[in-house]
This record gives C-alpha cells, structure tokens and sequence, in this order.
C-alpha cells in the first residue's frame, strides 16, 4: 500500500491512547472513493481500490508503516463533563505526508470496539458514513476548514440499532483528531505533564508560530480562539448548524469535525435546530459563536497551569482571550456577510444592513441559501427573485433601497460585484431532502443519486442548468424537522 506513514501521535506517552488494530470485518466493499483526495494526498487511487486497499480501508489489513490506536479524550457533552470518551468506534491508522509536505491523519470511523467504547458496538452503518462524506465534501466545496472523507466501505455486517441496518466504515482525514476533549482529558486527570506533552504536541504540528512566542501556550489559545471564531462564522455564512457542538467535537486545528445530526438551513430562522437530541436548542444555528466561546473557556481552563506560574495571573491571561474571542468572532461574521451582501470596505451601518435582511428573512420564512443568490440577480439589477423570495412588501423595498444606496458608496463595477458575490454565496448547498433522499437510494443499493449530488457540490458556485433542481427548497411534504447523530 502506498501510504508513507510517520506517526508522531503514536510517539507521545502510552496514556495518550490504546494500541490496537481495527476489527476486521465480514466482507468489505467499496461504496465510493474520493479520487480527487486520493490524489491531493499522494495516493494512488487504483492501490486504494485495489482488494488490498479495500481491506485497508475496512479495516481488515494494516498497512505497513501504520500504528493503530484509539485516541484518548473526554469531553463535555450537551454542557456536562464526561471525563472518559475516547475512540469509542473509531481508529487513528496513523499520519501520512502528502507530497507538498502536509501531515494529515488517517483515521477509521466504524472500525469495531475499542477500550474507550463503553457500551457502544464501535460500529457505523452506511448511511451516515455516506452522510459525513457528502457533507464534509460540500464544507471543503465551500472553503471551510474540514475533516475530510477519502473513501467509505460498506463492511457486509449488520448493525443493530432501532432496525437491522448495514454496516460501514469511513476513512476520515483531518489535519489532527485532537479536540479540545483531549486537553481535558488530561486536566481531570490532574496531569499537568500530560498537559504541557499535548500543548507543546500541538504548537509544534499546527501552531509552530507560537513556540518563536515568549508565551507559546497563550498565543496558542488565543491562535484558536481566532481560528474557531473564523470557522463558526464561516458556518453562519453558509447557513450551516453543525448541531452537537461538544468540546470533544471541536478541533483544536479549527477544522469542523465529526459530522453527526448537522444540517443546512432552507428557510431562514436564528434559533433553527434539527439534531434529534438538541432538544433545548444549545447547538442552534445563531448560538454557535457563544458556544464556542464556552468551548474555549474549556479549552483556557485546561492550559491554565501553563499560562502563568501565578494562579491570578494565569486567569487573567486566560479571560482576556476568552473574552477577545467574541471580538474576532464580530470581525469574521462582518467580513463574511459583508462579502455576501456584495460589499468590499467596512461601513458602520453595515451591522445593522445585514441583521435588517436576516429578519426579513426570517420573517418571510425566506430561503438562505436562495436569498442570498437573489441577491447577486438583484446586484445586477433583477430585483425579482429576493421579491420571489420575501415577497413585494413594504420593508423588503426599503431594505433593497438602503442596500443600492450602500452599495454606490463603493467603487466596485456591478460585475465585479456579483463575481465576488457569486464566490461566497453557493448556488447548491447540500440540502436536507436531498442528502435524505440520496441516503436512501445508497442504502438501497442505487449510487446513482449521491454521485449526483456529489457532483453538483464538487462545485457548489457555477450556476448551471443540469444542477438546478438541487436548489430548490423543499416542498413541506420534504421538509427535514429532524436530523439523527446514528451512532
Ligand atoms: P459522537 O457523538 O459521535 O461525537 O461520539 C461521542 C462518543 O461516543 C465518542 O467517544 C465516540 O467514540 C463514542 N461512540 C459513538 N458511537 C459509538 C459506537 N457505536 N460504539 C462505541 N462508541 C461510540
Ligand atoms: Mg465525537
């Protein structure tokens, strides 16, 4: 197998894992590979494909050079603190380079029991393997940091939950799978040592910046709380609710992780939820960026020890990046929808344009995705389609006036302008209905619907006929209310 392993998590102290290799499986298939990311990494995509590469990617085979195990992490889950989650289903193959000299892991999700699996089977069935892939591709689409899904394989046993369903195994890729779980792994242990082996871990792979710092562990805590401010408001722009926001589901390298029960938004709404087990609405589209704040108060809690010999002093270190997050997270989310609305220079009132057109939006019960693609039209002087979208009302005119008039302040040409907006608002988005209704085919046995559908979200920006029918909202006989994690 062409992987070119160099593990450096494996080199960290034994109580940072378990060593153990995946579980092998019945009958692994192949249900799709991504050739494209095969390619970016340096592998041959026929090896991967090959009886030998499927028993990799299943699990059956370790690969020269890989040194499976199970990551150690704790968490807190819906807000209370789980001192012991783990690898609970899933293994780290190890780490390879790509050729333009990128460490990325590669990591089996399903891959059987592990010491960290508590009561759980360690296994995934194929339908939200599938739905991890086609979601984590249309984040890469869009240009938000992501895991990453180079193949799934279907394992030719049956997991049992609610029904009989078929099993399967995705091979995720992420720049790193430490969360900020693992830090506090580490912390409810009081194991300042472990602590400081995983800070420094982590400085040298993802934040080398900070160790030419006098104070590395606070730059590298106020590195990700810019990162993460960036990345949530990046989902904010795509209308994105990634619905189990768990500090043991947030990635210290600021890339989004473990997609279970999230969703795209159709009609717009701030306090949206669709993950089945979010019932009091922690996760909600618009309460994201102060849960990740709260994550990182998490994350400053775990580093404290580090920041300051002095107890006082550590603390005050740590709010102050805590509290400059919703500052970074302000800026991000202004030059995000700025950019949306077609604008290039900051203006004061810009705030308030853009929280005027989310509650119209809201109150039109208008598309997002869609609305913000009328936008572009209207740029370009066809106000029909947001009229189609929020209706020919009072306040949409008056919005729409205090837009152009906005809108001649800059000097951009109209066709600059739509360019620029047709770069960040996309034109298909991976909508509920749809991943639903390519979901079931698959499971079924007909691929014919993802790969569509893969197709169209390989580029998310073009407007182009053969894809139009995947931006149509829903009908309400459609409409996803409820998104399940499937474990
Ligand atoms: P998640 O909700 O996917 O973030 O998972 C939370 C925790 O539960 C992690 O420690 C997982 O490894 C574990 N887990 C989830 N599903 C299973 C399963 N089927 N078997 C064993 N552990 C699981
Ligand atoms: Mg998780």
């Amino acid at each position: 197998m062409p992987f070119s392993f160099d593990n450096t998590y494996a080199r960290l102290p034994e109580r940072f894992y378990a060593q153990l290799p995946p579980e092998p499986v019945v009958q692994p298939r192949l249900v799709r590979l991504n050739e494209v990311l095969a390619r970016q990494l340096g592998l041959d995509p026929d090896a991967l494909r090959s009886p030998d590469g499927v028993a990799v990617l299943g699990g059956n085979r370790v690969p020269e050079g890989a040194e499976p195990l199970a990551m150690a992490y704790a968490g807190h889950q819906f807000g209370g603190f789980v001192p012991q989650l783990g690898d609970g289903r899933a293994i780290l193959l190890g780490e390879i380079l790509t050729p333009g000299g990128d460490r990325f892991d590669i990591h089996l999700k399903g891959s059987g029991r592990t010491p960290f699996s508590r009561g759980g089977d360690g296994r995934a069935w194929l339908g939200p393997v599938l739905r991890e892939f086609i979601i984590s591709e249309a984040m890469h689409a869009f240009a938000i940091p992501t895991t990453r899904s180079l193949a799934a394989v279907a394992t030719g046993e049956p997991v049992f939950r609610e029904t009989t369903l078929p099993g399967a195994v995705l091979t995720r890729v992420a720049r790193s799978h430490v969360r900020v779980g693992t830090f506090e792994y580490f912390r409810a242990r009081g194991d300042t040592d472990g602590l400081k082996q995983l800070a420094d871990y982590v400085i040298g792979r993802h934040y080398p910046e900070a160790s030419q710092s006098d104070q590395p562990y606070r730059t590298l805590l106020a590195a990700v709380a810019e990162r993460q401010a960036e990345l949530v408001a990046q989902w904010l722009g795509v209308g994105f609710i990634h619905g189990v926001m768990n500090t043991d589901n947030m990635s210290i390298t600021g890339e989004t992780i473990d997609y279970g029960p999230c969703a795209f938004m159709d009609d717009f709404h701030p306090d949206r939820v669709y993950s089945s087990i979010d019932r009091h609405g922690r996760y909600a589209y618009s309460n994201q960026p102060p849960i990740a704040q709260w994550n990182l108060a998490r994350l400053a809690e775990c580093l404290l020890p580090l920041l300051h010999a002095d107890a006082d002093k550590a603390l005050e270190a740590a709010e102050q990046i805590v509290i400059d997050f919703a500052r970074h997270y302000e800026k991000a989310y202004l030059r995000r929808f700025r950019a949306k609305l077609g604008l290039r220079e900051a203006c004061a009132e810009d705030a308030g344009l853009i929280d005027s057109s989310l509650q119209a939006m809201a109150q039109a019960r208008a598309d997002f995705t869609n609305t913000f693609r009328a936008l572009c039209d209207a740029a370009e002087g066809n106000c029909e389609p947001v009229r189609a979208q929020w209706g020919e009302s009072e306040p949409c005119e008056a919005w729409l006036a205090q837009w152009r008039e906005r809108l001649a302040v800059e000097a951009a040409t109209p066709q600059e302008r739509v360019a620029a907006m047709r770069r960040v608002n996309p034109y298909v988005i991976p909508r509920n209905h749809r991943v639903e209704a390519a979901l079931s085919a698959a499971v079924a046995g007909d691929l014919e619907p993802l790969d569509r559908l893969l197709q169209a979200l390989a580029d998310p920006w073009t407007e182009c006929s053969a894809n139009a029918d995947f931006t149509r909202s829903p009908e309400p006989h459609e409409v996803v209310q409820k998104t399940f994690c499937g474990t």
